[in-house]
């Protein structure tokens, strides 16, 4: 017999993948260029030159054995001490190399860190717009995955709605600055007022609500916006961080979890993260990745391409009469749909071969997401598509 609950999860591909499948379809038929994909985050801009560099000498020059060989689970001395050398300069974080937890990617340490927190009856309060995979995440590993209603306002946190949401089987708040897919960062007003609520709640409740800090986009922000660290806001704070988007890495699948002194009952979390990963397979996180962020832990993207594109859309969109906001993180604009539903404007850009994402899965069906993680090119050739189309909802209305 097979599982049903796995068959259901292989079986219904995400509406992002789908889309995406749909555009590669697509572009056989109409040609390349005349398909304009915005569904996926996929990096557009390359590696710093000091990644591929790196890559290229570990392997030239080390000893191979080593370069392939498997390493401890948590990774090598060495990447945890490079890396918690830079957040300490960085952020003033006071961390060990021995609170990092090197993982593949974002996606498996967020599953870690659930499965360490799911305790029978466990909850995890997200906040709408959030990763349409934080439902199967959490959901799959033990928990239930309680959402917090979208700020359509200033896609900040509605933090009066989910004080509601807190009860005792509250184990963890999930959040995710700069967001996917608002492109937006939370201020630091926000933290403040969201650690002031789970440092109370933790009291009522008697045990502490933690928070997990999803920040693969992090080194990502515009206009001069903050992203802080959030465990020096709130000490109960786990950080899962991935080095997808801000070394353009996602097909080489590196990141960790960091889980500061700070939090309450650390050693034992950790300890708990790294059992998590070990019943998810996790053997070591990939050698070769980890000598390449050993080496480049103080490297940052060169943010301009993205910039460019996030500013040429906005001002574009916004003259059209779309409404959205500006987003100062990430690569993606979140936008109002015009007829006020993200599936049916969805479908109606497909036809013109604009592929934009619903919001449904988001948890925020009025808006789409746009992935500003695409040539110029792309973005100036379809202005006038976007222009047609809010053009036609309007006849329609
Ligand atoms: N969290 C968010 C908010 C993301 O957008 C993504 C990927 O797009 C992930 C986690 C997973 O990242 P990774 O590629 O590191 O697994």
């Amino acid at each position: 017999m097979i599982s049903q609950k796995m068959l259901a999860l292989g079986q219904s591909r995400s509406c992002i993948r789908e889309l995406f499948e749909y555009g590669m379809k697509q572009a056989a038929v109409v040609g390349r260029e005349n398909v304009f994909d915005f569904s996926i985050g996929n990096p557009s801009i390359p590696s710093p030159g000091a990644v591929n560099e790196a890559f290229l000498d570990i392997v030239g020059t080390e000893d191979s054995l080593d370069v392939h060989g498997y390493t401890s689970a948590a990774g090598y001395p060495g990447v945890r001490k490079a890396v918690t050398d830079d957040l300490n300069a960085r952020f003033g974080a006071h961390l060990r190399p021995e609170n990092l937890f090197f993982t593949c990617g974002a996606a498996p340490a967020l599953i870690a860190v659930v499965r360490a927190l799911a305790v029978d009856g466990a909850e995890i309060v997200g906040v709408a717009p959030f990763f349409a995979e934080y439902r199967p995440f959490v959901e799959s590993n033990g928990a239930k995955f309680v959402v917090t209603p979208p700020d359509t306002v200033h896609f900040q946190i509605r933090l009066d709605d989910m004080a509601d949401l807190i009860n005792e089987h509250t184990q963890a708040v999930l959040i995710n600055s700069p967001n996917n897919p608002s492109g937006i960062v939370y201020t630091k007003e926000t933290l403040e007022q969201l650690a002031a609520l789970l440092t109370e709640k933790s009291r009522q409740v008697g045990h502490p609500i933690y928070i997990i800090a999803d920040e693969p986009y992090r080194e990502l922000a515009y206009d001069g916006a903050e992203v802080s660290w959030v465990p020096n806001i709130y000490p109960d704070t786990v950080v899962c961080y991935s080095y997808s988007k801000s070394l353009s890495l996602p097909g080489e699948r590196i990141g960790y979890v960091c889980v500061p002194d700070s939090a309450a009952d650390s050693d034992l979390l950790f300890a708990a993260v790294a059992g998590a990963a070990r019943v998810l397979g996790h053997v070591c996180p990939p050698s070769l990745q980890q000598r390449v962020v050993a080496r480049c832990a103080a490297e940052r993207p060169d943010l301009a391409a993205y910039d460019k594109n996030r500013r040429a859309l906005y001002d574009a969109l916004t003259s059209f009469g779309y409404d959205c906001p500006k987003a100062n993180g990430a690569f993606y604009m979140f936008v109002k749909a015009p007829g006020g539903s993200s599936k049916a404007f969805s479908d109606m850009a497909k036809e013109k071969n604009v592929l934009v994402v619903p919001g449904d899965d988001f948890g925020c069906p009025e808006y789409f997401r746009l992935c500003t993680c695409v040539s110029y090119d792309t973005i100036q050739r379809s202005l006038p598509l976007f222009k047609e189309l809010i053009d036609a909802c309007r006849c329609a209305h």
